[in-house]
């Protein structure tokens, strides 16, 4: 894994290039796009601080990514953050993910829900184009810790779907209950199967074992193809784990999730979308005759600043100097799971993962409300309680957390 640090200067020059080379509504003479620069009046683009903020220059810019530009030619108003949008794709599939020598295609997606729905959009038309398989013999299959946008995909796409079950203590998916699931869906007349396996659950930051579950899927002898949500754990994992399980060395996994702005601290709107080539074409809109290059994404319009907020941020640290970030982060998960063992606190933790998430026998709803600590269940159900040491998390307020705990722990002796 590797990629190159820049200087804010090398990225200015970049990004400032890239806009030359879009289209420019004030300079060209544009009459045929519903489209035009952010509104002058609001977003002035003579603004002195712009000329030092590639990004808010980009937003006001204004370009369109519609489309995808991996594949093939798209519009030709906005190649140039068009061009970062593909180095962005590139560096994700080839530097975080190991593809190699491969190429991928991708697109930065609304987020991390979009990029799954695309994801499960796309092998379903593959189970339906290749195979003839209609929607009945087709089954997506998660665990229930895995993120509310797979049943919500499932609805929407009209799917079924079949729910393995973890283990209360260490969140790993049971080959029992893989094993019930497979059954039943045999029995309804499933043929193939659309596996997403969560590379860290958004609630306990858990990552599901893909050579145990491919293993135990062809030992049922399945027919699957495998999309993996990195959309929490995109940005973490691979940059502590010495696993190439989660890689596209890995010739089970299909496609990836990501998302920018959890752990990257990008604006909304970046999730990203990541899968090898072949597949793509699958989510192809034959009808979308205006759009150069036609469509191949769930979203349709989406702005191009979304791209270069992504690319500037992973451009600005390097991979070297991301790793450290996210180190540093693990060492402070690793202290305040430290002082949790003191106190005889149980949770669960990935050591891979900056989510510590505690038992809720510990946790007062005082405490929870205080430091706003996000249960498995609101209400009086919560099992669980997390903490996700994020960059603003500091340490004095880990100290206040845990003496406060203290104080609260010691009241109830
Ligand atoms: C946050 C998250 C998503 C959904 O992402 P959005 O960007 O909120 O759409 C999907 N999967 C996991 C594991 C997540 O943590």
């Amino acid at each position: 894994m590797h990629w190159e640090s820049y200087s804010h200067q090398k990225i200015k020059e970049v990004v400032s290039n890239a806009l030359k080379q879009n289209l420019d509504y004030r300079e060209k003479p544009v009459l045929g796009l519903p489209a035009s620069y952010l509104d002058p009046e609001v977003f002035y683009d003579d603004a002195p601080f712009l000329k030092d903020a590639p990004f808010l220059s980009t937003l006001i810019a204004n370009p369109n990514h519609i489309g995808c530009h991996t594949l093939n030619e798209s519009e030709a108003a906005f190649t140039g953050t068009h061009q970062i949008e593909r180095e962005l794709i590139d560096l994700c599939a080839k530097e975080i993910f190991e593809g190699g020598e491969e190429d991928f295609d991708g697109y930065v997606a609304s987020g991390g829900t979009e990029a799954n729905i695309q994801a499960i959009w796309i092998l379903k038309r593959y189970y339906e184009i290749e195979f003839e398989a209609n929607a009945n013999e087709v089954a997506v299959l998660y665990s229930e810790d895995a993120h509310y946008s797979m049943p919500k995909a499932c609805r929407l796409l009209g799917l079924k779907s079949y729910v393995t079950k973890v283990d209360e203590e260490t969140r790993r998916v049971t080959q029992e209950s893989l094993i019930e699931c497979i059954k039943t869906t045999k029995e309804s007349g499933v043929k193939h199967f659309i596996v997403i396996m969560s590379m860290s659950t958004t609630m306990f930051g858990s990552v599901d074992d893909i050579d145990e579950i491919t293993g135990w899927l062809d030992d049922l002898a399945v027919d699957y193809k495998v999309h993996i949500d990195g959309a929490y754990g995109g940005f973490i994992y691979p940059f502590l784990t010495e696993s190439k399980s989660y890689t596209f060395e890995n010739p089970k996994i299909n496609s990836f999730t990501l998302d920018g702005h959890k752990m990257l601290q990008s604006p909304y709107g970046t999730g990203i979308y990541l899968t090898r080539k072949g597949f793509m074409e699958y989510a192809l809109t034959e009808e979308a005759n205006y759009v150069k290059g036609k469509d191949y994404t769930l979203v349709g319009s989406r702005s191009g600043a979304n791209a270069v907020a992504v690319w500037m941020i992973m451009r600005t640290y390097g991979s070297a100097g991301w790793k450290a970030k996210i180190e540093k982060l693990q060492k402070k998960t690793d202290r305040l799971c430290s002082n949790l063992d003191e106190r005889g606190v149980e949770y669960f933790r990935n050591p891979d993962v900056n989510i510590v998430t505690i038992k809720s026998k510990y946790i007062t709803p005082k405490l929870a409300e205080k430091y706003l600590l996000v249960p498995d269940a609101h209400g009086d159900n919560a099992k669980w309680f997390k903490i996700v040491v994020m960059d603003h998390v500091q340490q004095g307020l880990l100290d206040r957390f845990l003496l406060d705990l203290d104080a609260e722990l010691q009241t109830r002796k």
